[in-house]
């Protein structure tokens, strides 16, 4: 019982960046073509980290943009971010400095436990924001970073164990006797 850690993660970040695709490549390891707009959804998967087994519960979100006020529900009892852009979308890039912003606000934090997602990086054709813009970015918040493809499956795991990773380093550790 001891071994089994829950966290809540919230996957935040502009309309059809492929929040979904991200997690549900994630939860269930299948990509949703379809475009279906989210309302907002839990998922869950155990999944083992560095010894330890996580029960993660991910709250997919319906998307953000600048005019949405951050909810109670997208802060209170959420152990860690996932923000996420499209490598092919500046717009949505943009917006994650506002989103980090209003949930540093909100929580009336100095940082958050957070990955920032640069996610399409299959599509190379259309890429719009270049990696060393991400990883920039992420450093500037004090942030991990990664590009995925959930198109593809790459990194899309990473992202999770990124995630846990962050929270873990946010986590007081117990003081040694
Ligand atoms: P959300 O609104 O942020 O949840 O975005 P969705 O997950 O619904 O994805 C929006 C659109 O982008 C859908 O048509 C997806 O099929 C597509 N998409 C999502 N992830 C990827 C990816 O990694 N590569 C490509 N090529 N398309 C993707």
């Amino acid at each position: 019982r001891d071994n089994l850690k829950k966290r809540k993660i919230a996957v935040l970040g502009s309309r059809s960046v492929g929040k979904s695709s991200l997690v549900v490549q994630f939860t269930e390891n299948h990509f949703v073509e379809s475009y279906y707009p989210t309302i907002e959804s839990a998922f869950r998967k155990t999944v083992g980290y560095n010894g330890t087994q996580y029960e993660c519960e991910i709250i997919d979100t319906a998307g953000q943009d600048e005019y949405s006020l951050l909810s109670a529900k997208h802060a209170i009892g959420i152990h860690g971010y996932v923000l996420v852009y499209s490598v092919t979308s500046r717009k949505s890039f943009d917006m994650i400095q506002i989103v980090y912003d209003k949930i540093i606000d909100f929580c009336g934090v100095m940082d958050i436990p957070c990955v920032i997602v640069g996610s399409k990086m299959d599509l190379q054709q259309s890429r719009q924001v270049e990696a060393s813009e991400g990883e920039q970015l992420a450093v500037a918040n004090k942030a991990a970073w990664v590009e995925t493809s959930a198109k593809n499956n790459l990194n899309v795991g990473n992202v999770f164990e990124m995630c846990l990773a962050e929270i873990e380093k946010h986590t007081p550790q117990p003081e040694p006797n």
